[in-house]
């Protein structure tokens, strides 16, 4: 077994971690994972303390390979070899949406294990290499993709950060931000339009003096 050192203590993340990677107003070069598993009654195949916590990415510089939040947290989940007679409810919150790779693996993770559930909500997304087939193949696999709003910041502050008895201080543009995010994640996950229809746009409160206008109106009706 890999994880055969001392047993990973349920650790908080410390603010400015939280607030370096989660603030979805910066630009952070590495991943934060936070996830919960919610266990049936009665299953002690979760090490105790085990079915909440985070990890990250690891980077170049440290040991062996670097290796995606996702993917340490197939393998963390794997390790467990959860009971296939119950069903498991995993949540995560991840600091950057799942690259391509990832999306493939989690996706194949689903498809393998029909008992888990995924729900994923990301502070913003990661755009880089073929990330919206990706995100599309992760939705089709069964996995609920969200973008973090404030109710999640807050949950994440609560439940993984050391945050000293103090309650979550929205930062400015929070809501802007995950709007924005929102509605670019809603365009990549909706069905994909014809081709043959372009985008209509029509200022609504933006009257169009003129001749034209008035009978493009008339001729809609
Ligand atoms: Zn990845």
């Amino acid at each position: 077994m890999e994880a055969s050192a001392a047993p990973m203590a349920r650790r908080l993340m410390d603010e400015d971690t939280f607030t370096e990677n989660f603030k979805n107003v910066n630009w952070p070069r590495k991943t934060y994972l936070c996830y919960e598993v919610e266990l049936p009654d009665g299953d002690s195949r979760v090490p105790p303390g085990w079915d909440k916590g985070f990890l990250r990415n690891k980077p170049i510089h440290m040991p062996g390979p670097p290796r995606d939040a996702e993917m340490r947290f197939l393998d963390l989940i794997s390790s467990w070899k959860l009971d296939q007679k119950l069903r498991y409810r995993v949540t995560c919150f991840i600091s950057w949406s799942p690259c391509a790779d990832c999306a493939q693996r989690l996706a194949e993770f689903l498809r393998e294990n029909s008992h888990v559930s995924l729900r994923i909500f990301a502070s913003r997304i990661f755009t880089k290499g073929d990330y919206k087939a990706g995100l599309r193949t992760l939705q089709a696999a069964g996995a609920q993709i969200a973008i973090m709003t404030s109710k999640e910041f807050e949950h994440c502050w609560k439940t993984f950060v050391d945050n000293q008895g103090r309650t979550f201080q929205a930062w400015d543009e929070l809501d802007a931000e995950s709007r924005y995010w929102s509605m670019e994640l809603q365009r990549i996950l909706q069905p994909t339009a014809p081709p043959s229809l372009p985008p209509l746009y029509f200022p609504p409160s933006h009257p169009v003096p003129g001749p034209s206008f008035h009978s493009l109106r008339g001729s809609s009706g």
